[in-house]
């Protein structure tokens, strides 16, 4: 990629109407446009950065044998009906007619479509479990959409489903997805924590959240020494104030801030139910097929990051889901034929080893590009002019700290290649 026919969209100034970091942040370095209130268009940086956290999941969902497809984002009423959602989802649910004035919604979950889905095609037992999902927009009409992709009303979010004969093989599946949460959310190179939940408007026996830790969080968690956790909201279901002061003194545990990022869910049989999905086992006994349900908040990832990552020149990218690898600065390279020449050998090398590599050619001063990169967070810095044309070799810097080095083009490859 060459920075002069890439569209970057970065800010000198620093939006108004944004209240926290992330949110100022993905706007100045040009991730994100809003469209209205609570809806976000992705620029190619953000863009970048959403496809990476995608493929860190699907990679994990793929790896324990859960199948990807895509369902309709527009679903029809009856379905809700079946379920009761129709009645008690209530406003975040966006109610739409076609032109025979039939009832539809905007998809916010989807329990719904995949339970009607599997009961069209499960003709035996010997076809469970099933484990499928999607990476797909969510509508919800939030009542206050804020934060900008944190809390949107739309936004993409993973969601798998599975369904099984009993609930061994649900409780089974459910730690399948636990492990593979904790391995992406490591992978993603965030600090989270995993909490008890509760279960809301999805339902079901049990359910357990994922939280990155970070001050602006909207949910309070209460975490013991080992990092195991309950989120506020249950335990004042359960106690009051006074009870809940008592009960992190003698348990010594810590109170933080968390945004949540995943929620799965033991749905049991709350839809197999309503939605007569059921199924006659080996001793011919008919049984509600048992369901789980697991999400995670793809686009609230990148801000979640954002949140955690960062300093007082922009953002610092975990290395797994920055836009790219490195970016090479040139300095006046649109005067200088030798520079020009060097920093495309440098940027094919880079590139013939498979390394994401911008290169910034635009006719603009140094001090600008380097803003620029810094503020975007791409993790690698190189920059060559005349003299690092001369002597082969480029000045180096990490994004998030001061100092630089003179490495050798065979350094660098080394360095970003591994
Ligand atoms: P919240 O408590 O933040 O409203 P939720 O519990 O309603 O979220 P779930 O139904 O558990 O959300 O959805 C799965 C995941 O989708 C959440 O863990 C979260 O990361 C993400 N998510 C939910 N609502 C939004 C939203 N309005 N904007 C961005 N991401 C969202
Ligand atoms: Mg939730």
């Amino acid at each position: 990629m060459k920075a002069s026919k890439y569209p970057l969209f970065t800010q000198k100034n620093n939006p108004s109407d944004a209240e926290i970091i992330s949110h100022k942040l993905m706007l100045k370095a040009g991730l994100t446009r809003q469209q209205s209130s609570g809806q976000y268009s992705f620029l190619p940086i953000g863009y970048r950065v959403l496809k990476k956290i995608e493929n860190i999941i699907r990679e994990e969902m793929n790896a324990i044998g859960s199948a990807e497809i895509l369902m309709p984002s527009v679903q029809p009423s009856e379905l809700w009906e079946e379920s009761g959602r129709w009645e008690t989802y209530g406003l975040e649910l966006l109610r739409l007619k076609d032109r025979h004035q039939r009832d539809y919604c905007l998809g916010p979950t989807f329990e719904e479509v995949i339970t009607d889905l599997v009961r069209k095609d499960l003709n035996s037992y010997k076809q469970l479990p099933i484990n499928m999902y999607q990476i797909s927009s969510k509508f919800r009409d939030e009542i206050r959409p804020r934060f900008g992709i944190m809390r949107a009303r739309e936004f993409i979010m993973k969601d798998a489903y599975s369904f099984h004969l009993n609930q061994e093989c649900l409780d089974e599946w459910y730690e399948n997805y636990k492990k593979a949460y904790n391995k992406i959310f490591t992978r993603l190179q965030l600090e989270y924590t995993m909490v008890d939940a509760d279960s809301g408007n999805i339902g079901g026996s049990k359910s357990n959240e994922f939280h990155v830790i970070a001050d602006t969080g909207e949910d309070d968690l209460l975490i013991d020494q080992d990092g195991i956790g309950v989120n506020y909201e249950i335990a004042q279901t359960k106690y009051n104030s006074d009870d809940i002061k008592k009960i992190i003194r003698e348990n010594n545990l810590v109170h933080k801030k968390g945004i949540e990022v995943g929620h799965i869910f033991k749905l049991g049989d709350k839809y197999s139910k309503s939605m007569k999905l059921s199924i006659a086992n080996a001793e011919s006994k008919i049984c509600n097929i048992e369901m789980g349900c697991y999400g995670i908040g793809v686009s609230r990832i990148i801000a979640a990051a954002i949140e955690q990552n960062h300093d007082d020149k922009g953002i610092v990218w975990p290395a797994t889901i920055a836009p790219f690898k490195i970016v090479i600065i040139e300095i006046d390279g649109h005067k200088n034929e030798s520079v020009r020449l060097y920093t495309s050998e440098l940027y094919e090398r880079l590139s013939a080893k498979g390394v994401e590599v911008i290169l910034d050619d635009r006719d603009s001063k140094l001090g600008n590009k380097l803003n620029d990169w810094e503020l975007i967070g791409v993790p690698n810095i190189v920059i060559v002019g005349k003299s690092e044309a001369e002597t082969k070799s480029v000045t180096f810097k990490k994004r998030g700290q001061d100092d630089k080095s003179s490495l050798s083009i065979e350094d660098l490859i080394k360095i970003t290649s591994d």
